[in-house]
């Protein structure tokens, strides 16, 4: 396994490999990687002769009062991790090699990027935009492996390259979960031991609208005020969005089907959690 740091450096050894007639399959994240991670390298190590990880906290993503700066990093740990999964290049620019002087260049996003994350966190996906758009001229990658756990952004990333002709395959793959049910995440090892237990309110506020829709309720208020007070009963958290969507054009629905999206947004403390479901696929 090796790694690049060098933006040039990453585009000629990826072109090189193409002229050999390699597919290149791509995983990009912001490190401090695990099991949800873990699934997307594995899945990407079955389809592509190379396999690319990226690891780079985008500073344009962030907002000016989240937590680019405490963001947890460990690269030594990450390599660990990747070259187990069986990863051959792990790319780790720095803000600076992807961001020189003078850049100026964004991409205009439609409306799968107001609702949701994009009404709580504006700017955030025009940034993860242009660095999925960067790192893909730079990768070059055959298909590309996003994590539902992120699902608006797939969504987004998905039309993106619809709308652009990017040249990339966009797989999809389902949530990680901890054998509690916790959705994995970077930002979960932000939470106290007790903050910890109390984040377990996103999940079961996800099985509870998953079992009234199971058992035949179809009332967004209704399932939308059960799931409150799953996770108003806590007492770190704060709501941030509860919304039922549809799962394909993000607009909101009037009554819950086999094609909504149930995705919620939920501080504990002052850590920021995302989960979701889409009510008729797996969990
Ligand atoms: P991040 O490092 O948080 O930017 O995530 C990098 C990629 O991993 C994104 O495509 C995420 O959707 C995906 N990912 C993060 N957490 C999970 C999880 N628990 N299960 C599946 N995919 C995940």
């Amino acid at each position: 396994m090796k790694l690049i740091q060098d933006v040039q450096e990453m585009q000629q050894t990826v072109l090189g490999l193409k002229r050999q007639g390699k597919r290149i399959a791509f995983v990009p994240t912001m490190g401090f990687l695990h099991e949800g991670h873990a699934s997307l390298l594995r899945e990407g190590r079955k389809r592509g002769d190379v396999l690319v990880l990226s690891i780079f906290v985008n500073p344009t993503q962030f907002g000016i009062n989240e937590d680019l700066d405490n963001y947890p990093r460990n690269l030594e740990g990450d390599c660990a991790l990747a070259e187990a999964c069986g990863v051959d290049l792990v790319f780790a620019p720095t803000a600076a090699g992807m961001y020189p002087p003078g850049f100026q260049t964004t991409v205009a996003l439609g409306p799968l990027t107001k609702p949701l994350c994009g009404a709580s966190r504006p700017g955030h996906f025009n940034g993860v935009a242009v660095v999925v758009t960067k790192l893909f001229n730079i990768v070059q990658p055959d298909c590309a492996l996003f994590g539902n756990k992120d699902f608006q952004q797939l969504a987004i990333i998905r039309q993106m390259t619809i709308d652009l002709n990017l040249p990339v395959e966009i797989i999809g793959m389902q949530i990680v979960r901890e054998p509690d049910g916790l959705a994995m995440s970077s930002r979960n090892s932000y939470l106290t031991p007790e903050q910890r237990q109390q984040s377990l309110c996103l999940s079961k506020a996800i099985q509870k609208v998953r079992e009234l829709f199971n058992n035949g309720e179809i009332s967004v208020d209704r399932l939308l005020g059960e799931a409150r007070m799953i996770i108003t009963a806590v007492p770190e958290s704060s709501i941030d969005y509860l919304e039922l969507r549809h799962s394909t054009t993000l607009q909101p629905v009037e009554t819950a089907a086999a094609d909504t999206l149930f995705a919620l947004a939920v501080k504990i403390g002052s850590t920021r959690l995302i989960d979701n479901t889409v009510l008729g696929g797996d969990l």
